[in-house]
């Protein structure tokens, strides 16, 4: 099976400041990824350079088997089949919900009829009936952010990148969002890479954890995994784990949930 995506030993610089150092990863179709990491490991960097955003100095990226990004050359962005989903949401507030949701569509040239019935039945999905002809500014952030992922779903992309979506939310919001979103990707059978700081998101969302510090991979497993077994005590640390770290600080080896050490 060829993945949807493969990051190869993908290292970026800022000037003298390496952001990424040789980061691997691999995701398949259906897979919701979760990146958790501290702010400025790298994480948005990470999403820039698979978007096409930005170039890599090393290492390449592939999407569905074909190189899109090496130091040597790029794939466009809106040649990759990727949309994206950040954080301030970035609609058109001069567009309607409908126009925001159907732009994407439109410029594919799709016929109005059938338009018309994709934004019905994503209205649908998420919760935006009614709201259809409203501005940006007459919506509530929850409502703004699903037409964002609205929007980027209309296209039917083969990845969908999502830079803390959640971030600009209300902490009730949030913990609605997380559990729908989820639960909607899994349901369509999006693939996502997500990045976020926060581990309560990250463990709502992903099949797969994939924990960062330093623009570079610490550990990936499944949440469950992660959890259980920290890779080292910085991980431990973002997962919340006070009662662990002071276990592991002590016997400098792992712990097990609870502070039974292995
Ligand atoms: P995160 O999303 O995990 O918070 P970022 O990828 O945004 O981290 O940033 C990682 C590091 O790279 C930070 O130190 C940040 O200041 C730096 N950085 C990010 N983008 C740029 C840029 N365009 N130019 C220079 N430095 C950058
Ligand atoms: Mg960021």
């Amino acid at each position: 099976m060829t993945s949807i995506l493969e990051i190869r030993q993908v290292g970026k610089s800022y000037g003298k400041q390496e952001v990424l150092g040789g980061v691997d990863l691999t995701v398949q179709a259906g897979e919701i990824i979760s990146v958790l990491g501290p702010s400025g490991c790298g994480k948005s960097t990470l999403l820039q350079l698979i978007a096409g955003l930005q170039q890599p100095d090393r290492g390449e990226i592939l999407l569905r088997g074909k190189v899109a990004a090496s130091r040597s050359g790029m794939l466009a962005p809106e040649k990759r089949g990727i949309n994206m989903v950040f954080q301030d949401y970035a609609l058109w507030p001069h567009m309607t919900v409908f126009e925001n949701i159907a732009y994407g569509m439109r410029r594919g040239k799709q016929d109005q009829t059938a338009i018309r019935a994709s934004v019905a039945e994503l209205a649908a999905l998420l919760r935006l009936e009614g709201l259809e002809q409203r501005l940006p500014p007459q919506l509530s952030g929850g409502q703004q952010q699903r037409v964002a992922i609205a929007r980027a779903l209309a296209t039917k992309p083969d990845l969908m990148l999502l830079d803390e979506p959640l971030s600009n939310l209300d902490m009730q919001l949030r913990v609605e969002m997380r559990t729908e979103m989820a639960y909607l990707f899994k349901k369509l059978g999006t693939t996502v890479f997500h990045v976020t700081h926060d581990p309560e998101e990250a463990f709502s969302m992903a099949d797969r954890l994939v924990i960062m510090r330093e623009g570079a991979i610490d550990q990936t497993g499944t949440p469950q995994q992660c959890w259980r077994l920290p890779a080292s005590a910085s991980a431990a640390k973002l997962l919340g784990a006070g009662n662990r770290l002071r276990a592991m600080g002590r016997s400098g080896g792992r712990v097990a949930a609870g502070g039974a050490e292995l």
